[in-house]
């Protein structure tokens, strides 16, 4: 069995930035993580008028991290290129507001990871089981921010109902008060 080391993986992901450069058009910037501007990492924004689509990584992870990465971000761009993107994920989906909006998120993301493995699998890049251990570890920190935007929702929800309740009781108190006055 042939072991891919740390170089091979440096040239899969030297392969994969320039196939994402020159056939996809979307640029790979390697950016600073502790750099506060860079809080929306491995983000692959499409582009608006003014803004190209680029694909973020973090120079100073692993080569094989970034690969992986860059798989994912891929996937992401393949998926929104198809007709039923906007259906199925689009814009009008992506309020995190909502079940629905929440939903579509995770649903694009688990979707990416697999696209982006497809596509290694047809272009002949390799793949090792670490992909899947990248891709729980950003599933779940996508599934735990889900859960903590519901806990919010909820306890706001629940803080209203109290101070409904309080201000009821304070609104009856300022009855009896003038009322025995
Ligand atoms: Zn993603």
């Amino acid at each position: 069995m042939t072991t891919i080391n740390n170089n091979n993986w440096r040239t899969a992901l030297q392969e994969t930035v320039r196939y994402t450069k020159t056939k996809l058009k979307i640029d790979v910037v390697f950016v600073d993580s502790k750099d506060p501007k860079n809080d929306s990492l491995n983000y692959f924004s499409e582009g608006t008028v003014t803004r190209k689509p680029v694909i973020k990584l973090v120079a100073n992870h692993s080569p094989k991290r970034k690969y992986y990465v860059l798989l994912h971000e891929l996937g992401h761009a393949i998926l929104c290129k198809e007709p039923d993107y906007e259906e199925r994920f689009g814009s009008a989906n992506k309020s995190i507001r909502t079940k629905i909006g929440l939903t579509a998120l995770v649903e694009e993301e688990y979707e990416a990871w697999d696209r982006g493995r497809a596509l290694a699998k047809k272009m002949g890049w390799p793949l090792d089981k670490y992909y899947e251990v990248v891709r729980s570890v950003m599933l779940t920190s996508y599934l735990e921010y889900v859960v903590l935007v519901f806990e919010n929702a909820k306890l706001k929800k629940e803080e209203k109902l109290l101070k409904d309740k309080l201000d009821k009781e304070k609104e009856l108190t300022n009855k009896d008060v003038t009322t025995n006055s």
